[in-house]
């Protein structure tokens, strides 16, 4: 009889891939993923602003015709971009390894040893450098002048694998850009179960112990139980997941921007 204890980690994005190659061993770890496998945005990038010129998307939600495991919903003014499908967000991210932990230590958290480890563990690299256009390496040097100390963005990749196809958001083709979907395959390795089609929909309490997992599984209803619950399904999926079950949430979002200076610049062809 198999007495392992078992764990069901929802999401496989960097939270839930992590904690679930993290748990394997020593549970019997089952991720629940809402999507399905990660499909790449197929169309060579020059090709999108002629798509976007016959009028059909008229909306940025419409991407998903194109790229499906990409999410856009629009609240407002403000439009939300995740990844649904296994790698979560990760699929579509930049893969910019930047630290910064900065903020947190001043609040008196210190993940310095977690980001050691992942220091040691991930691939990351600045020798993208060498795929640098000519205007990048212009604009750098513009920088370097201007004494604006510029420093060159540590990347999440292995670049003797990247063709420069500018297609590092909507999928890399090559598998030059790292992703979570490499500790969701060695979680598997290691004997997790990888349930995909499956939106966790609410989690039943009792008292402080978790009795169940409701879920949709490709159209039908499943109930999940597990010695541990891990929720890991992003800053806008485990809110809605919490919120179903009747637990509290603070209505507040944490948004971390980035701020995008845009100038014209003839040739650059980035607007392309
Ligand atoms: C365009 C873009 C670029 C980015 N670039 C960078 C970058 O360069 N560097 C960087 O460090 N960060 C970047 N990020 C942020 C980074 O991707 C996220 O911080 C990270 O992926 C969050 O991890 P997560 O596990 O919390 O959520 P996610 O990665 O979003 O994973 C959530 C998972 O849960 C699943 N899920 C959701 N709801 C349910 C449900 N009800 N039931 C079952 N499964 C569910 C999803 O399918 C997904 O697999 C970027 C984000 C975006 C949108």
């Amino acid at each position: 009889m198999n007495s392992r204890k078992t764990a069901l980690v929802v999401g496989t994005g960097a939270g839930g891939a992590m904690i679930a190659r993290e748990l394997q061993g020593r549970y019997q770890v089952t991720l629940l993923e809402a999507g399905g496998a990660f499909k790449p945005f197929s169309l060579p990038v020059s090709k999108m602003a002629a798509l976007r010129r016959t009028g059909l998307f008229l909306d940025e939600r419409m991407i998903r015709l194109l790229l499906p495991n990409m999410l856009v919903e629009k609240t407002g003014d403000m439009v939300m971009v995740r990844g649904i499908g296994v790698g979560g967000t990760t699929t579509l991210a930049t893969g910019n390894a930047v630290r910064c932990d900065g903020a947190l230590r001043a609040l008196g958290i210190d993940l310095n040893e977690q980001f050691e480890a992942l220091q040691r563990e991930l691939p990351i690299t600045t020798e993208h450098r060498a795929h640098w256009t000519d205007t990048t390496k212009k604009m750098f040097g513009l920088f370097q002048k201007m004494g604006l100390n510029p420093v060159v963005t540590p990347k999440l990749m292995n670049p003797a694998r990247c063709t420069e196809c500018g297609h590092c958001a909507i999928g890399c083709p090559t598998g030059a850009k790292w992703d979570t979907r490499n500790l969701v395959d060695e979680a598997l390795q290691k004997g997790a179960e990888l349930i995909t089609g499956c939106r966790v929909t609410g989690v039943e309490t009792a008292g402080r112990a978790v009795k169940a997992v409701h879920a949709v599984h490709h159209g039908r209803r499943r109930n999940f139980t597990a010695d541990l619950v891990v929720l890991a399904a992003g800053g806008l999926g485990t809110p809605a997941i919490l919120q179903n079950s009747g637990i509290a949430c603070r209505q507040t979002l944490f948004v971390d921007p980035v701020l995008c200076v845009a100038g014209p610049l003839p040739d650059f062809r980035q607007d392309r």
